[in-house]
């Protein structure tokens, strides 16, 4: 069977035409699964009896399983989904005051290696495809359906490389954004990467409005090294020019994702190498407190020291925020939740 959820909308015309229906019938059902929300295709009245016959008989519209739920006193709602193979993929969805902000996973584990991570302690198993992208999302929205609510924001932050899973991320980016699809806008869309660098130039050359975040995480080649893996592969003056390749092609500019871990990268030096690091660019930061991760040596910051840190890139001129926490009575760090899970059984 395949799955009507692993479409953009421009591979489902193609398949369409390739089964020797008309084009449109591709924008007639996604609007009827994703506008509308149908999950019957007998309720597809302008689709032919017959055609929706053969689609029963060839196309299923499947969503991964909620296996555990749980919800914290913030309204943060943590999903551990099943996978038609088993696997579980961790979902999250927090509530802004601008809106429900979707955090989705993009690969079963992750390969990357960055120290600080939960994620990373299971290794990536395999990509995930474009229908469990986008049901993720679907799942989502079937919980906030009884508040009358949808997702209204994506951040592709969730276990695994957005950009080691490039053609699938992107399909469910255009199923996200298309106006027939869940017409989230592209601003309200962002991907995070840890710095593959050839896949930020591509990213760059697909002119949408998407936005992109980098984990930067450290202000130098000898600290990104130790804390960060890929950067012996992608070493930062090379992410630099990927970054400034980005802003100059996508005419956005890009936040750096630095997480705050205790005597690690804190320091005021560090902070104004950073600030020296991405001078010249048009990029924030966004600072992260540490998510403390059992298996992991790391400490948070303490307050004090993330204000100073604050200071010193704002007096040299830097855009920056503190990244607002949530859910952190349930598990909130990165793959915690698989990771128990995991390790539980
Ligand atoms: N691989 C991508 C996306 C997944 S990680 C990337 O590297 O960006 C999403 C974000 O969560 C990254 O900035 C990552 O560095 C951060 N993160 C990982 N572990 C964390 C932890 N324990 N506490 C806080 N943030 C963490």
């Amino acid at each position: 069977m395949l799955n009507l959820y692993s479409y953009s909308l421009n591979k489902l015309e193609d398949k369409m035409v390739s089964v020797g229906q008309k084009k449109f019938r591709a924008t007639q059902l996604f609007k009827w699964i994703y506008e509308k929300g149908v999950t019957n295709f007998d309720e597809m009245s302008d689709i032919s009896l017959s055609f929706r016959e053969t689609l029963k008989k060839e196309y299923c519209l499947e969503i991964p399983k909620i296996f555990t739920k749980q919800v914290s006193s913030d309204g943060t709602i943590k999903l551990l989904l099943e996978l038609n193979d088993g696997n579980k993929i961790e979902t999250v969805l927090m509530r802004y005051n601008y809106g429900n902000v979707a955090c989705v996973t993009s690969e079963v584990g992750c390969n990357m290696g960055c120290c600080f991570c939960a994620s990373g302690l299971l290794k990536k198993k395999r990509a995930l495809t474009v229908d469990e992208l986008i049901g993720q999302v679907l799942v989502l929205n079937n919980l906030l359906k009884d508040e009358e609510k949808r997702v209204t924001h994506v951040v592709v932050m969730g276990t695994g490389e957005p950009f080691d899973n490039y053609d699938n991320v992107m399909d469910f980016i255009r199923i996200l954004n298309h106006p027939h699809g869940l017409a989230i806008g592209a601003r309200h869309i962002t991907v995070s990467t840890c710095g593959l660098i050839e896949k930020i130039r591509d990213y760059a050359n697909e002119g949408l409005q998407i936005n992109l975040a980098i984990s930067l995480h450290a202000p130098n080649n000898e600290l990104r090294n130790k804390i960060m893996p890929i950067n012996r592969k992608y070493p930062l003056d090379e992410l630099m020019d990927a970054v400034k390749y980005y802003e100059k092609v996508a005419q956005r500019r890009v936040t750096f994702e630095y997480i705050l871990l205790k005597d690690v990268n804190d320091s005021k030096e560090c902070a104004i190498e950073l600030a020296n690091l991405i001078k010249g660019t048009l990029a924030y930061v966004n600072l992260i407190p540490f998510n403390p991760v059992n298996e992991l040596k790391y400490k948070r910051s303490d307050e004090k020291r993330v204000h100073d840190f604050m200071d010193t890139l704002m007096k040299r001129g830097i855009n920056v925020t503190i990244r607002k926490e949530f859910g952190t009575d349930i598990d909130a760090a990165c793959g915690q939740l698989r990771a128990k899970h995991e390790t539980q059984i």
